[in-house]
């Protein structure tokens, strides 16, 4: 299981079948916005932000492991250490 989500300069790799590109992701998100209301009743949230995110699951499209899928560098960027 991931113990983190992919940052600038990272990505999604799956380990079992070398998938880079499609992945079913199911994360948990504490966010923070501003709950605006008309008069009418009907709400729009604005200034949301995540707080913090949490991968559940992050699932192989192609070959369905749950297990390998892994954050990898981005080939040919630089990574956020090495800004
Ligand atoms: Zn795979």
């Amino acid at each position: 299981m991931l113990d983190h989500l992919p940052g600038p300069g990272e990505r999604l790799r799956c380990a079992a079948c070398g998938n880079l590109t499609r992945f079913d992701v199911v994360t948990s998100r504490r966010t923070s916005g501003f709950w605006h209301y008309t008069v009418a009743g009907e709400l729009t949230v604005e200034e949301e932000r995540d707080m913090a995110v949490r991968a559940e699951e992050v699932r192989c499209r192609w070959c369905g492991s749950v297990g390998d899928v892994e954050v990898v560098p981005v080939i040919g960027e630089p990574t956020s250490a090495e800004r």
